[in-house]
């Protein structure tokens, strides 16, 4: 009998632990280790020269978090992963890597608030750019945006707090026309609902504080970069990326001495390997074995907690669109959604259970609103097993100017939620009070 076809593979929930090297314990222990004992000079060698497996040192690699990396790695159908202590860490090491010694990022006006933050405060200082093209939704449109030094395509999947649905094909085929990988960040969606390398994407990055881990109970970033399994290798040679071919001192091949590049020394994962190498030994924003644990735990659940917030998202939605309080609604799986259409090509198993509201009242009448809620909590986190309600404009994107919300499509009245794992019907009866005791019932 041939092997199934699993609909949803959770083998690779379950990946990179063997029990047997474990006493069979069934949970994989927590390796809370600063360093490793080298069994002899010669094995000290190659594990820096990167010829032997094993661990170097807890900030650079350590074996609970190497479960979690290829297990994500795994879920994305990728080649490699590096996890890091925050999602904000993921997205800066690559672009650091990206445009290192000074270059452009080409990307869009939907972003995490943190990230374009980040992208107008701190990068530019490095000599690192950020085109934000409103022709990130029409491909066919932003060939003209790449410029000479333009050194990444970056977009989120599904964006914050939008729902902004990213067509990864398009740009995918766009950027390896110029020489430049597709970087996503797919936080929102998480493996389970899409695979970017699937479509072509490069290097994905996540935030797993949110739905990857999905207990609101630590901060954590993957970057996981496709490869042989997923897409073919980005072709990092091509020239643009110089840093990718620098000769290393501690690569030397043991046989000749001579110095080797991380395309030469890890050609299963180069770029994340460059990554932890350099940003992440030099910088130093280490996931702690323990955290990783948590996530480990936080991935076990990942497919049931998802499709529950995707139906509850549902169920939400549906309340709102009949409510005369609410002047509209926006998430994908809205057939009038301007992104409805790429939702259905790139998000088979539902979109994220993220959604925006607007409220139809005044601003004191939307603060007595979210102040009357209960079961919702109000704090700037999605995809949490807590259903999670916030007013965006003045939280989550409060950084941005006027100008810059409008362009993201972040109106000053608009009400964030992100579903739980609460029963729906409590949602809704706890969003009904609230409204009730603003607008009598
Ligand atoms: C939260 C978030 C980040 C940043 O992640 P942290 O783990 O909080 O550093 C990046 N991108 C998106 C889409 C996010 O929601």
């Amino acid at each position: 009998m041939s092997n199934p076809v699993y609909k949803f593979d959770t083998l690779k929930i379950r990946a990179a632990y063997d029990p047997a090297l474990h006493n069979q314990a069934v949970s994989p222990p927590i390796y809370q280790t600063a360093a490793y004992e080298f069994r002899d000079t010669k094995n000290a060698d190659g594990l820096f020269a990167l010829t032997d497996p094993g661990f170097l040192y807890t900030r650079v690699n350590n074996p609970t978090v190497d479960i979690l990396e290829r297990r994500v790695a795994a879920l994305d159908g990728g080649s490699a992963a590096l996890a890091l202590a925050s999602g904000m860490a993921a997205i800066s090491y690559t672009f650091l890597t990206l445009a290192e010694g000074g270059g452009r990022i080409l990307t869009g006006p939907y972003l995490y608030g943190g990230s374009a933050d980040a992208f107008h405060k701190i990068f530019p200082k490095f000599g690192i750019h950020f085109d934000l093209s409103p022709n990130i939704d029409r491909p066919g449109d932003l060939e003209g945006d790449i410029k000479p030094d333009t050194k990444a395509i970056f977009v989120e999947s599904v964006s914050n707090p939008t729902g902004a649905v990213a067509d990864l094909e398009a740009l995918a085929a766009l950027a390896h026309k110029h020489g430049i990988p597709l970087v996503v960040d797919n936080t929102f969606a998480t493996p389970y609902l899409l695979n970017p390398v699937k479509y072509g994407a490069d290097i994905v990055v996540y935030s797993a504080t949110k739905a990857l881990n999905g207990h609101g109970n630590l901060i954590a970033g993957i970057i996981v970069e496709a490869g042989p399994e997923g897409a073919p290798p980005f072709p990092w040679d091509n020239g643009k990326f110089p840093q990718m071919e620098e000769l290393q001192y501690v690569l030397r091949d043991r046989a000749d001495n001579r110095k080797r590049s991380y395309l030469e020394a890890a050609p299963g994962g180069p770029f994340v390997t460059r990554i932890r190498l350099h940003y992440l030994n030099y910088f130093g924003a280490a996931l702690g074995p323990f955290d990783a644990y948590l996530a480990l735990i936080g991935i076990e659940t990942l497919s049931e907690r998802v499709q529950k917030q995707v139906s509850n998202a549902e169920k939400i939605i549906a309340y709102l669109e009949k409510n005369s309080h609410v002047a509209w609604v926006k998430h994908p799986s809205l057939p009038s959604d301007p992104y409805h259409k790429l939702a259905q090509k790139y998000l088979p198993r539902g979109a994220p259970g993220i959604l925006s509201f607007g409220f139809k009242g005044t601003v004191e009448q939307s603060e007595a609103f979210l102040n009357a809620i209960e079961l919702w909590s109000y704090h700037v986190n999605v995809g949490d097993a807590r259903s999670l309600i916030v007013n965006s404009p003045k939280t989550t994107h409060g950084e941005l100017t006027p100008e810059e919300q409008k362009l993201a499509g972040i109106e000053p009245n608009l009400i964030r939620l992100s579903l739980g794992l609460e029963d729906a019907e409590d949602l809704v009866a706890d969003l009904d009070q609230a409204f009730a005791k603003v607008f009598g019932a």
